[in-house]
């Protein structure tokens, strides 16, 4: 069985650990560059492999500004383009307008202003879907200066002018000051000294008014120029005189050279040569002093005018050779840069044009399944919604036969869609296996517990029995498993009009950690013929069935369900008699940590299991619609589930600060507070356990991107309106059981067996690359004393603000091993340090967390040495 091929079903858990790593690496950027590069790329890899397209985005974007830092900005430029691209797929509109914004930067820096405007457009396109407006006023800041600089002052001003109506409308005063300068700037450069002396003036207004002294510096350096050009000499000395003064706030040694540059061209154009020595030598040793090399040049040229003026040729000869030497100096710089971009940009072109066209087919496929999923199951479920409304209208008998099969074919039809669907993704290679670990069990169980309904309806029995040595928890593809068993248990139900169906769950192999597990599933229904058995795995092989009433099917889902069990390394059989009834069997290997009873031969006992009563799971279902709030209670009320409603996310949060629910299922789309806000509240501000209740939630797209914000965003599954019994109740029993799972794990010891399981999974993620988990490893076994050893002081010195930013950085590296004791107190305790609150127990918690801390650390070390001792 192929284990460390995830496929596209994308893990939560993985996604949860990936972020977590992510997390990590941003810890590590300030103090060590080089790892935390290092953990960026396998973060990436992961993340591809899952097809987490948020993750994907982060580690491009980080490793972006991690070129930047390194000035090596062609590598930056291709990050930054990815992490665009990533985030756009996640529907992450601020993490793409973040990418496609630095990436104008990043061209800047090469010197390609052309494509720095191209992407400066893009981002422009981008913030329209991000929700804080500003975000375009800060791109059409950036697109006025880019034209400014390239001498489109028309241009400059029209994106000004667009910039501070956004402002203006936000009521942002700061950026309205800084708008104002630009624009200024702009009038002055276009030579329209009035209005220029306008604009400067309202930003200097409003600077004032915010009482902000570094917003004055720029425009009274700027109005010092413009009144030099009107040779108004002595207000433009006042003026350079107040922007000098301010500079020193800011420590800008170029600023400050440039206005004393520029002070000094002023006492030449008015005589005063020493006067100006004095200030160009001041301005010469501001710009020395800050390493910078602009504008040294242009102080040498005019010290040496103020020279040549004064009658030193000497001097002046001395100042003007400095002057050309560095001045070619730049120029070869500047030509070199333009080289550099100009091969980059041709490099660049070819590259974007294959890729887009790349991107559109994808977009055109994936268009074209959604829309013919939502085409086909819109109206599917339209009947199906209505069908349950007229079986309660008190038909006649045989009104009811009518609907029964009117219900029959449709959820038919719903399958054979979805159906369709899996089995042209199996083509096209899109389904790989994704291993995990779970509960056996309570997986088949859920599988039995769904169709009961759709047995119960036909009054068919169903039982349960388990082998007595079953593992309680092996490593597989829980969703692909629970997509073969369902196949195979509906069909049996589809095709058995009387008597029983029976399951059966049996260890029939153990072989060191690996264990075979056969499923049967017994019918007595109408059997299938001789001469189709031996087809009856080809895709549309169709007997033909004998009761008219049951609708053909299309012969796709045994096809698939073969295909399936296939890739999962086992194998699938059937044995039929016509008037008797069917076996199937699928025999499948798992991986299992669980000491196994190596003979089973003659080992036959097994236990009957009780199928579970749903009356003590109470559901809230969050939802504005009246016919959709009829709808699922009506379903969810047959499935023997308690439900109370909530019409809106106000109305939600009060009912679970007074109510125990188990499960909560949003609607997305909501007027006032949508699902993901409402989720995102009962996340971050209500207090545990609520605010760990599982969120389904409800929505009308149907996209793998919409899927991936659903989860991103806290929420625990997904499932797309309108939606079959089925698919909700599938997804409802899911969560139950992981939140049942979770409730076991709390208030344990850390142990082997704990490190032991994270290593486990990490070594999955990470394809079984020992050496990438010994790496990791061996990090967070320096980071988590380094961190809480830095916690321990800054508690002693009751420094909140820097122990949450201490506690913020260690969670992510204890939220990477999953232990759920220590996830939950650091979660309290960067709540309590963020809020300033409890502090009395802060100092407790945190001890005996440390201690815990120090446990993981010396069993993270021992699990290391295994690893390095261990076979791979
Ligand atoms: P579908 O049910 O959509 O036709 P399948 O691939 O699931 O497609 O099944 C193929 C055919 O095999 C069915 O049409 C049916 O005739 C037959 N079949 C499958 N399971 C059973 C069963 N448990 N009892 C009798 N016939 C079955």
């Amino acid at each position: 069985m192929s284990s460390s091929n995830p496929g596209i079903h994308e893990s939560f858990e993985e996604q949860d650990i990936i972020s977590n790593l992510i997390e990590t690496a941003r810890g590590l950027v300030a103090n060590d560059i080089g790892q935390s590069k290092e953990f960026f790329q396998k973060a990436l890899t992961l993340s591809r492999n899952v097809k987490f397209q948020s993750g994907m985005g982060d580690c491009y974007f980080e490793l972006a500004r991690i070129h930047v830092l390194q000035k090596n900005y062609e590598a930056a430029i291709s990050s930054f383009m990815d992490a665009a691209a990533s985030y756009s797929q996640a529907h992450n509109y601020k993490g793409a307008f973040d990418s496609t914004f630095a990436l104008a930067e990043a061209y800047l820096n090469y010197g390609s202003y052309d494509l720095a405007c191209e992407a400066y457009y893009d981002s422009l396109e981008i913030s329209g879907k991000v929700k804080d407006p500003e975000c375009a006023g800060l791109v059409l800041n950036k697109l006025g200066d880019t034209s400014r600089l390239t001498g489109n002052y028309d241009k400059a001003i029209s994106y000004h002018t667009q910039a501070l109506r956004i402002f203006e409308e936000t009521g942002n005063r700061k950026m309205q000051a800084e708008t104002c300068y630009l624009l200024g700037n702009c009038m002055n450069w276009a030579n329209r000294i009035d209005l220029a002396y306008e604009q400067l003036d309202k930003s200097l207004n409003i600077a004032v008014a915010e009482g902000d002294p570094e917003l004055q510096i720029k425009p009274t350096g700027s109005m010092a120029i413009l009144f030099t050009k009107m040779k108004e000499y002595e207000k433009a000395e006042t003026y350079f005189y107040k922007a000098i003064d301010l500079s020193g706030i800011t420590q800008d040694a170029v600023l400050k050279a440039d206005l004393l540059k520029n002070l000094g061209q002023l006492y030449i154009a008015i005589d005063r040569y020493d006067d100006a020595l004095d200030i160009l030598n001041r301005s010469l040793q501001a710009i020395k002093d800050s390493g910078a090399k602009y504008p040294i040049n242009q102080i040498h040229k005019s010290i040496a005018d103020a020279y040549e003026k004064k009658g030193d040729p000497i001097k002046a000869l001395d100042h003007y050779k400095k002057h050309a030497s560095l001045a070619n100096e730049l120029l070869n710089e500047e030509i070199a840069v333009k080289t550099r971009s100009l091969q980059f940009k041709h490099d660049f072109e070819k590259i974007m044009k294959e890729k887009q066209v790349a991107e559109a087919a994808v977009k055109l496929k994936d268009q074209f399944i959604s829309n013919l999923s939502h085409e086909i199951r819109t109206p599917l479920n339209g009947v199906l919604g209505m069908t349950s409304l007229l079986s309660d209208t008190n038909p006649t008998p045989e009104q009811s036969e009518y609907i029964n099969t009117i219900r029959l074919s449709a959820n038919n039809l719903i399958e054979t869609v979805d159906n369709i669907l899996d089995f042209s993704k199996i083509q096209q290679g899109e389904i790989s296996i994704n291993a995990k670990e779970f509960h056996l069990r309570e997986l088949v169980s859920s599988v039995v517990q769904l169709l009961k309904v759709r047995a119960d309806e036909k009054g068919i029995g169903i039982s349960l029995r388990f082998d007595e040595h079953l593992p309680n928890k092996v490593s597989g593809d829980d969703y692909r498993l629970h997509q073969v068993l369902r196949n195979i248990l509906s069909n049996a139900i589809k095709y058995t009009e009387k008597g029983s169906i029976q399951v059966d769950v049996n260890v029939t192999e153990v072989k060191g950690n690996e264990v075979k597990i056969i499923f049967s599933i017994t019918d007595s229904g109408i059997g299938i013929p001789d001469t189709k058995l031996p087809h009856i795995f080809d895709i549309y092989s169709n007997p033909g069935t004998v009761d008219s009433k049951i609708p053909e099917g299309t012969g796709v889902g045994l096809a698939i369900a073969r295909q399936l069990t296939e890739l999962q390394g086992g194998t699938i059989s059937v044995n039929s008699t016509v008037g008797t009834g069917s076996v199937f069997k699928i025999e499948l290997p798992f991986k299992t940590t669980e000491p196994l009873k190596k003979n089973l031969q003659g080992s036959k006992n097994s236990t009957p299991i009780d199928l579970k009563d749903l009356s003590d799971v109470v559901i809230l279902l969050v939802e504005d619609n009246k016919v959709n709030q009829f709808l699922a209670q009506k379903l969810l009320g047959k499935m023997g589930f308690k439900v109370e409603i909530a019409n809106n996310g106000r109305e939600a949060i009060e009912f679970l600060r007074i109510k125990e629910f188990n499960l909560i299922l949003m609607d997305v789309q909501m007027p006032e507070m949508n699902g993901y806000e409402l989720t995102q509240t009962i996340r971050t501000s209500l207090p545990n356990p609520v605010n760990q209740i599982p969120v389904i939630a409800l929505t009308a797209y149907a996209s793998v991107q919409e899927k991936e914000k659903a989860l991103a965003l806290g929420m625990s599954d997904y499932i797309t309106k309108p939606y079959s019994p089925h698919e909700l109740l599938t997804a409802v029993m899911r969560q139950i059981s992981k939140a049942k799972e979770n409730a076991h794990k709390d208030n344990v010891l850390i142990t082997h067996e704990m490190i032991r399981q994270s290593s486990n999974k990490m070594l999955h993620l990470f394809s079984d690359n020992k050496e990438d988990v010994i790496s990791l490893f061996q990090m967070l076994a320096s980071q988590i004393p380094a961190i809480t050893d830095e916690i321990s002081k800054h508690i002693e010195a009751q420094n909140w603000q820097a122990t949450f930013q201490a506690v913020h950085r260690l969670k992510s590296s204890v939220q990477l091993l999953k232990i759920g004791s220590l996830i939950d107190r650091i979660n309290e305790l960067e709540e309590w340090t963020r809020d300033e609150i409890q502090k009395d127990r802060i100092t407790r918690t945190f001890d005996s967390f440390k201690k815990d801390c120090e446990l993981t650390t010396s069993l993270l070390k021992e699990e290391i040495i295994r690893l390095k001792n261990s076979k791979s």
